[in-house]
């Protein structure tokens, strides 16, 4: 049976947040929220119109001629479309990737994309992975957990997806910037990447993605018991 529990699942780039978090959510029956996504796809329009990611209020202007819309798919996911058009492998370029940050750092982007996140939580369980979900987002969050791991293991699991997709990657290249996008996306003044007072902090390095995803289910178990 579906419930509306909500779980808070924030973390660095590259701490495994999207495969934990959807599988939780498939296993709890929940509906799972990738919110870099959505900041990604407002990369991807921003590139695709040749919009300057500086500008915020012409990104936000953007947004509101393109909204992006959303699909629920039959594994519980979330697929969103852009001018109609379903996309998945062009919000994980390296070009998108690199723009992605300076631009959700815009707190007038980051308004509209919460608001769209709430909506979607108002009315069923959400397993929802991102930077400011604990912090911002879903502040009442039955459970919050804060995934992290080394950079180095962070930056190999990247490259290997990368690869897995045909993309050339330099392993070096790629640590440099997942660290530079982690340090802009902890500076910014608005929803900084950071561990909401109480979230659980789970360090994944060297575990199995299982291993970590049957923490999050006990603990998911826990705040159940109590709700
Ligand atoms: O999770 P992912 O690496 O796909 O996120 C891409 C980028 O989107 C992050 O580096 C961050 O700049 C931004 N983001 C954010 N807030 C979120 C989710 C993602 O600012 N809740």
């Amino acid at each position: 049976m579906a419930s509306h529990l909500t779980i808070a699942i924030d973390g660095p780039a590259g701490a495994g947040k999207s495969t934990v978090a959807k599988t939780v959510a498939r296993r709890l029956g929940l509906l799972y929220v990738d919110t870099g996504a959505m900041y990604r796809a407002a990369a991807y329009l921003a590139v695709k119109y040749g919009v300057p990611t500086d500008d915020e209020s012409a990104i936000v202007d953007l947004l509101n001629r393109h909204p992006l819309s959303f699909e629920r798919r039959s594994d519980d996911t979330l697929q969103i479309l852009v001018d109609g058009v379903p996309v998945q492998d062009e919000l994980r370029t390296p070009e998108v990737s690199s723009v992605v940050s300076p631009l959700s750092a815009h707190p007038r982007v980051r308004t509209e994309l919460t608001r769209i996140q709430r909506q979607l939580s108002e009315h069923q369980g959400v397993v929802m992975d991102g930077r400011d979900i604990g912090t911002v987002v879903l502040p009442n969050a039955a459970l919050k957990v804060f995934l992290t791991a080394s950079l180095a293991e962070r930056a190999a699991r990247r490259a290997q997806e990368l690869r897995a997709k045909g993309h050339e990657v330099r392993l070096s290249d790629l640590q440099r910037a997942i660290d530079e996008r982690d340090a802009q996306d902890a500076s910014r003044h608005v929803a900084p990447l950071r561990p909401a007072p109480d979230a659980r902090i789970l360090d994944s390095t060297g575990k199995p993605v299982e291993a970590v995803v049957q923490e999050i289910l006990e603990w998911a178990g826990e705040v159940r018991g109590v709700e």
